[in-house]
């Protein structure tokens, strides 16, 4: 599985790693790197000089983080699970929990 079971909006969970066991919402994907940007995760302290806009000091900006280090979450589960993707009657597509069969729904 690629990044495309992962949309903006989504709450994940990190499952490997550093940030390992936060979750967070998918602020961006980066589909030909199979990377994702999550809110709060992967927080690169970044030094600014100050300039004629700003005093500068140091901000904090989320790096990307690989997909294979992130799972979708479940809200009812509320852990990572697999998805199983299902054809609706109508032609949509939707994403279901694996574990309780719940639709995971985009946030
Ligand atoms: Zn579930």
């Amino acid at each position: 599985m690629g990044l495309s079971k992962f949309k903006k909006g989504d709450m994940v969970k990190i499952i490997s790693g550093k940030d390992k066991g936060k979750t967070g919402k998918v602020l961006k994907t980066i589909p030909d790197k199979d990377r994702l940007v999550i809110e709060k995760i992967n927080l690169i302290k970044k030094h600014k000089r100050p300039d004629q806009k700003s005093k500068g000091g140091i901000l904090e900006k989320e790096g990307s983080v690989h997909v294979s280090q992130v799972g979708l979450l479940c809200g009812k589960c509320n852990t990572a699970v697999r998805i199983r993707n299902k054809k609706l009657e109508d032609g949509n597509k939707v994403r279901i929990c694996a574990k309780c069969g719940d639709v995971i729904n985009v946030g």
